[in-house]
């Protein structure tokens, strides 16, 4: 069999490293065709060196250049921005494309790569959050595939194989309950961004740990289950697990009940959506169970995660809100982190966002990119407001 040719789209990222990774385990049945990277050059540059892919996307302006220079007497060819992003993504070489970059800056080069019928392995849940209508219109248009990346959606996925659509009751999305799960809440005002950016069981970019400690991340989850597995929000529910050993279940009309289990390590999932559908013999750590006596459970707290709530109301709602809901909340995550907004902000911008949209049914792309501005302009007026 010849190596797949894959596409890793925020190759310098925390999933875009390790997919790397997987690809330096497989030699013989990975080969990377194309990576891109947004600002850290240095590590693109000795990506680029060391799997000699034939492209090579830089998002910014600076990159472009220092990378155009630093790779000029080699194989690969430097391309720039959103265009290059989606260029590498539909190429008729290309068997997978891994969306790893963060954030509604993933969504156009996921959507070319479907129209061109291609396989998405899909990290970037904010793709599918803001854009998950226009995701399955094309599905059933063009054809291609979408093979989740995220534990919880890849776990959810494992367990489905083999299973009819109307044999699925629920399903139950597990969460850490990131750094904050026995914080008091009136010990959230003095978060500061280095305790929200400390996650207990995983190892992440910031934007998503960010997410995780404000449970955004689950709600983001939520939207994306919506899509993937085609439940309405009323069938996807949420526990408290804080070991993240189960990756998510699915309940069964006869009462049954699957689990996906392992260590916490995306490289299992990445791994999983790169071979999918077959499954490929790796050295990744193994459970012990014996040093594992109880698994546990609690609910969620809902005034302690108001982030999760807006989620599922985006979701409820419907149209045009989850890509509101997104980019505000982007918009937020990216103002705590620069220092510009307290922590217990963050779902307040998002909810006056939310609450100014009027709501477009089936927005288009040019909408969703509009859309997508107003929703970070707005947040940014109600910051300056309450600053
Ligand atoms: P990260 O911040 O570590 O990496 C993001 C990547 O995207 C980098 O390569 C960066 O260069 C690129 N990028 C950033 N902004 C960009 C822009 N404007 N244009 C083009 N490229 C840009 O993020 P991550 O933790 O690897 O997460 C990537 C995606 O995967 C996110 O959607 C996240 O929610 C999802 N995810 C991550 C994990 C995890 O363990 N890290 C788990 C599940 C899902
Ligand atoms: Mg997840």
């Amino acid at each position: 069999m010849q190596p797949k040719q894959i596409v890793i789209l925020g190759s310098t990222g925390s999933i875009g490293t390790q997919a790397l990774e997987v690809v330096r385990a497989f030699p013989d049945k990975l080969d990377v065709f194309a990576i891109s990277g947004n600002s850290n050059v240095d590590l693109l540059t000795r990506q680029a060196l060391e799997f000699e892919p034939p492209y090579v996307v830089a998002t910014t302006k600076s990159a472009y250049q220092t990378l155009s220079a630093a790779l000029e007497s080699t194989g690969s060819t430097v391309l720039f921005g959103q265009e290059g992003l989606c260029d590498v993504a539909v190429m008729a070489e290309v068997d997978v494309v891994l969306a790893a970059l963060v954030g509604f800056a993933g969504l156009r080069s996921t959507l070319a790569a479907l129209e061109e019928g291609k396989v998405v392995a899909v990290a970037n849940k904010e793709a599918l959050v803001a854009a998950g209508h226009l995701v399955e219109d094309i599905l059933l248009r063009r054809g291609g595939r979408v093979v989740p990346v995220d534990s919880e959606h890849s776990a959810i996925h494992q367990c489905l194989v083999g299973e009819p659509q109307n044999s699925v009751e629920s399903i139950i999305l597990t969460a850490s309950g990131g750094p904050f799960r026995d914080r008091p809440i009136e010990k959230f005002s003095s978060i500061r961004i280095e305790d929200a950016l400390a996650h207990p069981n995983w190892s992440m970019g910031s934007k998503i740990s960010i997410d995780s400690a404000t449970m955004m991340n689950k709600g983001l989850e939520v939207i994306e289950a919506h899509w993937l597995f085609h439940l309405p929000p009323e069938k996807i529910d949420v526990v408290v697990h804080r070991q993240s050993i189960i990756h998510s279940m699915v309940n069964f009309v006869d009462g049954s009940t699957k689990a996906q289990l392992g260590v916490p390590d995306m490289k299992v999932p990445i791994q999983y959506a790169l071979s999918y559908p077959n499954r490929w013999a790796s050295a990744n750590a193994r459970l012990d169970w014996s040093t594992i006596p109880t698994l546990d459970f609690e609910p969620i707290d809902n005034q302690r995660f108001p982030c999760l709530g807006l989620a599922y109301e985006a979701l409820r709602q419907g149209g045009s809100l989850p890509a509101v809901l997104n980019a505000a909340n982007e918009y937020a995550v990216s103002a705590f982190l620069q220092g510009a907004i307290h922590y217990t902000a963050i779902p307040s911008v998002i909810e006056q966002a939310m609450l100014r949209h009027d709501i477009v049914r089936s927005p288009s792309l040019d909408d969703l990119i509009e859309i997508d501005t107003w929703a970070r302009s707005i947040s940014e007026q109600k910051r300056q407001g309450t600053h």
